[in-house]
């Protein structure tokens, strides 16, 4: 949940930008809706969406979104999930980077 974080503690001197930076960008990449990247038709069951799944064939919705944690499952062939950087990565067939510098647009 949001707001629920806990106080960032500032480290003493960090000689990069990049330090900083990059998990700042990761961080606004991750808050992405990953609803929004999902084009198949999607079911609500509960808290979850279920749906079917863009990375292998099928007619069942197997792929579950949780909007709450924004992050994703396959419990079809792929059996794996993650958050929404991963599924953008598995997608667009692309870099960790590529998908976060996407996604933080
Ligand atoms: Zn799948």
């Amino acid at each position: 949940m949001l707001g629920k974080s806990t106080p960032f503690k500032r480290r003493p001197a960090t000689p990069k930008k990049y330090n900083i930076r990059v998990p700042l960008k990761v961080q606004k990449a991750k808050d992405f809706p990953i609803e929004s990247l999902y084009t198949n038709e999607l079911k609500k069951v509960g808290n979850v969406k279920m749906g079917r799944c863009p990375f292998h064939q099928e007619d069942t919705a197997s792929l579950a979104l949780y909007p709450e944690t924004n992050s994703w499952f396959c419990f079809g062939a792929c059996k794996t999930g993650g958050d929404v950087i991963k599924f953008y990565q598995r997608l667009h067939g692309c870099t960790f980077r590529v998908a976060v510098d996407e996604l933080s647009k």
